[in-house]
């Protein structure tokens, strides 16, 4: 017979005390509402455990009564992982596992707790000289063990990698409470499986982590930043290609961006200036670091080669902080313009580098015989192969019928462009529960036997975030 949410409640603060229990449906919206508000379900309780110790004796309780648990750092994943599905488990915040315990500029280490919000992280790598180069939209609330859970990328991953590629060792609290000591700082470890790039990207599906040891970098001097015209997606790859040969790893950030999002931010007074030389149809953010010791300049001398060739019809480079952060808040503000035009259907999706045009041409006129007029904005991570590729509704569409109407719909127009192209339907956000089915149709199968066997080895009770990525629970 399964604990009501009033006796779950009660053994938790027996646990941990009643403070780090929160029982009370409207004290829980915070931790509810997601970033999409798609998912709706209510949860038993959450738990703010104190210390590493506390959340240890929650997982063994949970375990033993096979109750479910949701990690969740700063709630703002974006295909509903860190939120409820059935509506019976307890969330578990990390938020009070919080500090950083130690930074190591020489070894090129810092060593964090799961609740550290990542904005936090970098203030306190640059505090010390260096920095901490995983850069997203969500910094201010996104937390480190939320953040590796989801393997997120953002926009330095050209330079320094996604999440796994910066993580060295994690520490984590097993289904049945065992403390997983990880934190290890080695460059070179071959003794067997490596059990933190299993843990980086499960989505707290297979341990909670406490901790991380987190590869850190010496600040740069400076950045250099350009907004730059280009007449098609071909030729921001022929400009991305040139750039990358000129200016190798110090080419930090090759964004792309569509004229359509710069439309929509002036209509809604998002920018206080228009950050671009000219009219364009496209547009790239390109940026580069500048280390300590290096003459400015790479960037603009690598622009002048490009314009040689005509590969870019104008560019503006950034003269001032203010102008950098301007031309960085129309690349971060691509998303949040287009809920002020109706409704939108999105896809975060990857296919090789050298693919990103065909998908962009293919997914639109797909999508434009599917819905006509539909509107394409796709954006994103160019350099990666990682496009946002967003539609907004047709101008003056109701916005409920549209959705209804071709929100599946577009989203297997779109999944298949990108699978006959090679690519991937979930590029940096992950599975959650927004795309169970999906994996499960478009997943080798013998991975998907790897990964079940996996989850039944490390959680045979089926009690971390059941039914996410997998929807399958061990019995
Ligand atoms: C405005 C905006 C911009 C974004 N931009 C990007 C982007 O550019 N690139 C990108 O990759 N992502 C982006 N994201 C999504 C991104 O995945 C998240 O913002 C971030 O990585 C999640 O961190 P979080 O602390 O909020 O995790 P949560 O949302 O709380 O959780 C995410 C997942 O991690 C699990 N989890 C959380 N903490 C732990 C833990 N300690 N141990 C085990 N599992 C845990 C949860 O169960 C869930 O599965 C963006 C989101 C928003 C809202």
């Amino acid at each position: 017979m399964p604990l009501s949410s009033a006796e779950i409640a009660s053994a938790l603060a027996t646990i941990v005390g009643a403070d780090a229990v929160v029982s009370d449906t409207a004290k829980m919206g915070a931790y509810l509402n997601e970033p999409r508000k798609r998912f709706h379900k209510t949860a038993a309780a959450v738990v703010t455990p104190p210390s590493v110790e506390a959340l240890q004796a929650v997982v063994r309780w949970a375990n033993e009564n096979h109750v479910g648990l949701i990690p969740q750092g700063g709630n703002t994943g974006l295909v509903g992982a860190q939120v409820p599905l059935f509506g019976t488990e307890v969330i578990v915040s990390l938020a009070r596992l919080d500090r950083i315990r130690s930074i190591d500029t020489a070894a090129g280490v810092m060593t964090a707790e799961a609740g550290v919000i990542l904005e936090n992280a970098h203030r306190a790598a640059e505090a010390e000289g260096a920095m901490f180069p995983l850069w997203l939209a969500s910094q201010g609330s996104a937390r480190i063990g939320g953040v590796l859970s989801s393997n997120a990328g953002g926009v330095n991953v050209l330079a320094y990698g996604n999440a796994r590629e910066l993580t060295m060792g994690v520490e984590a609290v097993l289904a049945d409470g065992r403390l997983y000591q990880g934190l290890n700082a080695l460059k070179k470890d071959n003794t067997g499986y490596d059990l933190k790039d299993l843990l980086v990207g499960a989505e707290g599906t297979l341990g909670i982590i406490t901790a991380a040891t987190l590869k850190i970098f010496p600040l740069p001097e400076d950045h250099e930043t350009a907004l730059v015209n280009v007449a098609s997606p071909e030729a921001a790859l022929d400009v991305f290609q040139l750039m990358r040969q000129r200016l190798s790893s110090r080419l930090n950030a090759f964004e792309l961006i569509p004229h359509i999002g710069l439309d929509f931010q002036l209509r809604h007074g998002m920018l206080d200036a228009d950050p671009t030389a000219s009219p364009s149809p496209w547009y790239a953010l390109i940026e580069v670091t500048r280390m300590a010791g290096t003459e400015p300049g790479a960037l603009q001398s690598a622009l002048e080669a490009t314009f040689e060739k005509s590969l870019i019809s104008d560019a503006v480079i950034a003269e001032s902080l203010a102008d950098r952060t301007r031309m960085w808040a129309f690349r971060e503000q691509m998303s949040e313009c287009q809920s002020k035009e109706g409704a939108s259907i999105k896809h975060d999706v990857s296919v090789p580098i050298a693919a990103v045009p065909a998908l962009i041409s293919e997914g639109s006129a797909a999508a434009e015989r599917l819905s006509p007029g539909i509107r394409p904005v796709p954006f994103g991570h160019m350099g990666d192969g990682n496009i946002h590729f967003n539609f907004s509704q047709p101008a003056g569409a109701d916005p409920k019928a549209f959705m209804s109407q071709y929100d599946e719909a577009l989203h297997e127009v779109i999944y298949d462009v990108v699978l006959k192209l090679g690519g991937s339907v979930s590029a940096e956000h992950g599975i959650g529960q927004l795309k169970t089915d999906l994996l499960k149709q478009v997943k080798d199968p013998v991975a998907l036997e790897m990964m079940r066997a996996i989850k039944t080895a490390l959680d045979p009770n089926g009690i971390l975030n059941p039914g996410k990525m997998l929807g399958f629970e061990p019995s």
